[in-house]
C-alpha cells in the first residue's frame, strides 16, 4: 500500500467516568478487539477532561503500535444534551455537572488541543452508527436506513439514513426518548401518567428507561404488589436497578414493568415505521443484555407492539445493538473515517 493510503482514525467515547478509545484503519478494520479504558476526569471540568481525552488517544495509539503521524481525524462522542457541533448544553448535563461545562465547546477544544479534525456525535448516535455498519457491512451501509433505540438510564435514539446520522437543523434529530407515545392500553386504569425529566408526560423515556422505572413504573406497581421485597430496598434507585434480575427470574411485578416498557418501545418503532420507514430497527441496552430467555421474551413483546404494514414486515424488523460497551468509541471512529473519505 502506498504511504498516502496508510492512515487511521481514532474513536473516543467520553463517558461520565471513563474514556473508551479505539483505532480504525483506512480499510475499515478495528486495530483493537476490546476496550481501551482510561479515567475521563469529567467531574474536574473541561480542562482536565480534554487532557484526559488527549491522553487516552496517546495510550490507544501506543497500545496498537500506531504512529501518531498516521492519524487523520478523531471521532468523539459524549452523553447529551450537546449540540450537533459538540457544544454542551448551556443548562449543563447530568454527566457534566461542573459549572465550567455549561456551553463548553468540547469538540472545538479537543480539535485545538490535538491539532486534528474532530468529528462529534452524541453517544446514542455513535452507537446507532456502529450498529448500522456492523449489520449491513461498509458497502451496503451507505444505501440502507435504520432506527436505533437504546434503553439505559434514559432512552437514547439514533436515526441513520443512507449511512449518515440524521442530525436535524438544531442537532436534535433522533431524540426518540422524548416522542409522545399513546398511553391508552399501556397504562393500568388507575396508573398515573408517567413523567419525564424533559418536562413531558407520557413520552417514550418516561416508560422505557431506568429513570422511568424508578420514578414512574416501580412506585405504581409496588402499590399493586403490597409486601413485595423491592419495597424494602434501601432506595428507589437501588430498587429500580434490581428489577431486571427479578424479571429474569419471572417475578410478576417485574414482568408487568418490562411488559409496559416493551409496549412503549414497540409503539415508538411503529411511529418510526410511519416516519422514516427504516430497513432495520435496532434495540440495545440492559434489557437485551439480560439472560437469553428474558431477552427473547422482551423482544417478542416489542415485535408484538410494532405495527408494520405487509410491505414493511418483509424486511428484518428488530436486531440487537452489538458490543454496546464498545459501540460509542467504534461508531465515533466510523464517523471520523467517513469524514476523511468525504474529504
Ligand atoms: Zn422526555
Amino acid at each position: 500500500m502506498p504511504d498516502s493510503d496508510r492512515w487511521v482514525v481514532a474513536g473516543l467515547d467520553n463517558g461520565g467516568t471513563t474514556v473508551n478509545a479505539t483505532v480504525l484503519d483506512s480499510a475499515g478494520r478495528f486495530l483493537l478487539d476490546r476496550l481501551a479504558e482510561s479515567p475521563s476526569c469529567v467531574r474536574e471540568g473541561p480542562d482536565g477532561a480534554v487532557e484526559a481525552l488527549a491522553g487516552s488517544l496517546e495510550q490507544v495509539l501506543a497500545l496498537t503500535g500506531t504512529d501518531p503521524a498516521l492519524v487523520r481525524a478523531v471521532g468523539l462522542d459524549t452523553p447529551g444534551p450537546v449540540s450537533a457541533d459538540g457544544v454542551i448544553s448551556s443548562k449543563g448535563a447530568t454527566n457534566f455537572s461542573h459549572p465550567d461545562w455549561r456551553g463548553f465547546d468540547v469538540r472545538g477544544a479537543l480539535e485545538a488541543r490535538l491539532g486534528l479534525p474532530v468529528v462529534y456525535n452524541n453517544d446514542a448516535n455513535a452507537a446507532a452508527l456502529y450498529a448500522h455498519f456492523v449489520h449491513f457491512g461498509p458497502e451496503l451501509a451507505a444505501r440502507r436506513s435504520s432506527v436505533s433505540v437504546i434503553v439505559g438510564t434514559g432512552l437514547g435514539g439514533g436515526v441513520i439514513e443512507g449511512g449518515q446520522v440524521v442530525r436535524g437543523a438544531a442537532g436534535m434529530a433522533g431524540e426518540l426518548g422524548h416522542i409522545w407515545i399513546p398511553m391508552e392500553g399501556l397504562l393500568a386504569a388507575d396508573q398515573p401518567l408517567p413523567q419525564c425529566n424533559c418536562g413531558l408526560a407520557g413520552d417514550a423515556e418516561s416508560v422505557a428507561s431506568l429513570t422511568g422505572i424508578e420514578k414512574n413504573l416501580l412506585p405504581y406497581w409496588l402499590t399493586r404488589f403490597p409486601g413485595h421485597e423491592l419495597g424494602r430496598a434501601a432506595s428507589a434507585s437501588k430498587a429500580a436497578k434490581l428489577v431486571r434480575g427479578y424479571g429474569e427470574a419471572g417475578d410478576p411485578l417485574a414482568l408487568a414493568i418490562f411488559g409496559q416498557q416493551a409496549m412503549a418501545v414497540g409503539r415508538l418503532f411503529t411511529i418510526a415505521a410511519n416516519f422514516t420507514d427504516p430497513d432495520v430497527y435496532f434495540l440495545g441496552g440492559g434489557v437485551v443484555e439480560a439472560a437469553p430467555h428474558f431477552r427473547g421474551w422482551f423482544l417478542e413483546r416489542v415485535r408484538e407492539h410494532t405495527v408494520l404494514r405487509a410491505e414493511q414486515a418483509r424486511a428484518e424488523t428488530i436486531a440487537l445493538v452489538p458490543d454496546l460497551d464498545m459501540a460509542g468509541a467504534r461508531g465515533s471512529a466510523i464517523a471520523a473515517r467517513e469524514a476523511v473519505q468525504r474529504g
